[in-house]
């Protein structure tokens, strides 16, 4: 999670709560207003209850006095009757006022008492029968007290009208405040969710962008931007149902690319990694835009090809591959060249589904790896000999124990006089069954299953018994074992052979130890650390099929060799016109410089070997002198060769 993200995260929540708080505040705001304006209302509904107990009370008095000055006018309508009915008639109205009338309470006792005071005065006026001039003075002081009580009530009334007022203004000027703090509530709101909408929306664009940028690395590879494994696996179950509908089929291919651990050890991860880009690249190029080109990791790739359902489209797209991928590249100046290994596989048939797709591509792209084929398309009868691969490795095991393995030997001469100099050891499997068996038979097995180091262990210490017989038939012949690769890390491999070479009474100079260069690079210092040990006792160290890896100077000059192998590949070239001559000149040159004995390999007739003089080679080992001969014949052969003229290349006889 990206800190940028992480703060996208905080600003938006953030932003809610400060929404949040916003929309609570303008709720609180609407809640305060409602209930000042119904407080106000309530006050002034109670003032306009008292003010109308004022009226009434004031209303009353009024009429209580006309018909008193009506009545003592001595109007006819006027009985006395009628005038005792209205007396105390605004006592109600003030007895409420007292009780109900708030603030007005005491202002209402009072008058109510003064007013108690008046009605008795009246009820007096009403009931006496005083002369004329008494019931004036008496009918003078009630319309005074009539005319107090009047004003205070009209002012009670006024004074409550005003209260009434003020109220209004109050609860006006309340609400405008209110309002207006709504108002800005409102705005400050609206501002909010704004803002909170619009990090929102960040939000959700950079969680969605984030959503896809994860989608596109778990579908995939980090390294070359290709498809990875997954999406693969994905589009090849869509390309097979899409098949299914029309009818048509589904091409896949699986590449491994030759000898890119050479790369990545000699060179550096560095430049295995910018292969691996130029082959993404490369392989993009050459095919159509619904193909879909994946990396399974390490250096395998695939190639999904839908709607192909012919086997020989599938091989012509798959040559065009093998055309764009092959050749040199130029990573970061340094110049390596690229091939690769294609199993093609095709649904509906032979493969039935997704899984037999991979599965079979799988096979066919080990078959083009064991055979140098460059492509091969699955089939299943080659298929049941893959699985007699398998079968293999727990034969060879038993093959081990029980010594169905033997060795051949192939002579190797010194060039200088053409003499017999030793012979190089070669596996045969006896097999029961199956007949003899070569080494490309069984050895790719060994060599997968971890069978290697008790292989080697065996033939050492055949090739060592052997010496000694046939040092014991009279003759001393220094040999030469293969060590594989895998050999080479085991540190308990000097001590083994320095128990052999003590048991079989071999000098440890008679014995040379081949390796070839790929067991260098899985991992060097281990190996030279081997070697140094090998060489400490005294064992001769040839390195083999030199020219076929990414040879590294430093390897060759770190390790402690003694002997250099020029492949075949080189060998052959020497007859025909072009530079083969000039590649085995500057090896053996290099050899030299290095001060190593060059053997060249592979000398199929005497042309061939004048020229590997010539050119300084010091020991020639191929068809021409000899091949690969059992024990029993390799006496036979020396006495022979020494007898007749060892004539390899002109050379008379120096018998
Ligand atoms: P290598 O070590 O380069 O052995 C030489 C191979 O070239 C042998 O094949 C040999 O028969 C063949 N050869 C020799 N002279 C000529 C020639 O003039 N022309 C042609 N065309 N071929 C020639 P082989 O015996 O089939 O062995 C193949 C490879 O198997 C060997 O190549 C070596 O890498 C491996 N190998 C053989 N024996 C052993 C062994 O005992 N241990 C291990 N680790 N590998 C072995
Ligand atoms: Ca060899
Ligand atoms: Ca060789």
């Amino acid at each position: 999670m990206s800190l940028r993200w992480m703060r996208r995260r905080v600003v938006a929540r953030c932003a809610i709560a400060a929404l949040l708080i916003g929309l609570i505040l303008l709720a609180g705001l609407a809640v305060l207003s409602t209930q000042t304006a119904a407080r106000a209302a309530a006050g002034v509904a109670e003032r306009e209850l008292v003010s109308q107990h004022w009226s009434n009370a004031y209303g009353k008095i009024g009429v209580e006095y006309e018909t008193l000055t009506d009545y003592l006018r001595g109007d006819e309508e006027v009985s006395r009757g009628t005038l005792a009915s209205v007396i105390g008639s605004a006592a109600g109205d003030l007895r409420w006022l007292y009780v109900h009338g708030g603030s007005d309470a005491r202002r209402a006792r009072a008058l109510h008492n003064a007013y108690d005071g008046y009605s008795y005065t009246l009820r007096n006026l009403v009931d006496s029968e005083r002369d004329g001039a008494q019931e004036m003075a008496d009918a003078e002081q009630a319309a005074k007290s009539a005319a107090a009580l009047r004003k205070q009530a009209a002012d009670s009334v006024q004074r409550n009208d005003d209260e009434i007022n003020a109220l209004l203004a109050q609860s006006r000027r309340d609400s405008d405040r209110l309002l207006r703090a709504v108002e800005i509530m409102s705005g400050v709101d609206l501002v909010l969710v704004l803002l909170c909408a619009l990090v929102l929306l960040m939000y959700q664009t950079s969680t969605e962008r984030q959503a896809s940028e994860s989608r596109y690395r778990a579908s995939h590879d980090g390294l070359t931007g290709i498809a990875n494994r997954e999406l693969l696996t994905e589009r090849v179950k869509e390309a097979i149902a899409t098949a299914d509908r029309d009818g048509t089929g589904v091409g896949f291919f699986l590449l491994d690319l030759n000898r890119f651990k050479e790369v990545n050890d000699t060179l550096g991860h560095h430049y295995g990694d910018l292969l691996l880009q130029e082959v993404a690249r490369r392989l993009t190029s050459a095919v159509r835009a619904d193909s879909l080109v994946a990396r399974l990791g390490g250096d395998e790739f695939a190639v999904l090809l839908p709607g192909v359902h012919e086997a020989a489209d599938l091989l012509a797209i798959g040559d065009r591959v093998l055309h764009a991928l092959h050749g040199v590249a130029d990573l970061d100046g340094i110049a390596v060249d690229v091939s690769a290994s294609v199993g093609a596989a095709l649904y509906p048939r032979p493969s039935g589904n997704a899984a037999e797709l991979l599965q079979h591509a799988d096979v066919a792209m080990y078959a083009a790896k064991r055979g140098h084929l460059g492509i091969s398309l699955y089939d299943r009868d080659a298929d049941e000999h893959s699985f007699e691969r398998l079968t293999v490795v727990g034969e060879l095991r038993r093959a081990i124990a029980v010594g169905e393995l033997e060795l051949h030997y192939q002579p190797k001469v010194r060039m200088a006089d053409g003499r017999f100099s030793g012979v190089e050891s070669l596996v045969r499997w006896r097999h029961p069954v199956r007949g003899l068996l070569f080494p490309d038979q069984f050895i790719p097995a060994a060599e997968q299953s971890g069978l290697m180091p008790a292989l080697t262990d065996a033939l050492l210490a055949l090739a060592l018994d052997q010496y000694q017989r046939w040092r014991a038939d009279g003759r001393t012949i220094p040999v030469a074992v293969n060590v594989g690769a895998a050999c080479l890390l085991d540190a308990g491999l000097p001590g083994r052979i320095g128990l052999l070479l003590a048991r079989y009474d071999v000098p440890a100079a008679h014995l040379t130890v081949e390796i070839t260069e790929s067991a260098m690079i899985s991992d060097p210092a281990r190996a030279t650390a081997v070697l140094a040990e090998l060489r400490e006792l005294g064992v001769l160290l040839s390195i083999d099929d030199f020219g076929t890896g990414y040879s590294s100077m430093s390897y060759l000059q770190s390790m402690p060799l003694t002997e250099l192998k020029i492949d075949r590949q080189f060998t052959t070239k020497l007859t025909s016109p072009g530079s083969g001559r000039a590649i085995i000149g500057a090896i053996v040159e290099l050899a030299h410089a290095l001060e190593l004995a060059v053997v060249v390999e592979g000398v199929e007739d005497a042309d061939t070997y004048a020229i590997a003089r010539e050119l300084g080679c010091e020991y020639a080992q191929g068809y021409h002198m000899s091949r690969p001969l059992p024990a029993g014949e390799i006496l036979a052969w020396a006495a022979d060769q020494s007898s007749t003229s060892m004539a390899w290349a002109g050379h008379t006889s120096a018998a």
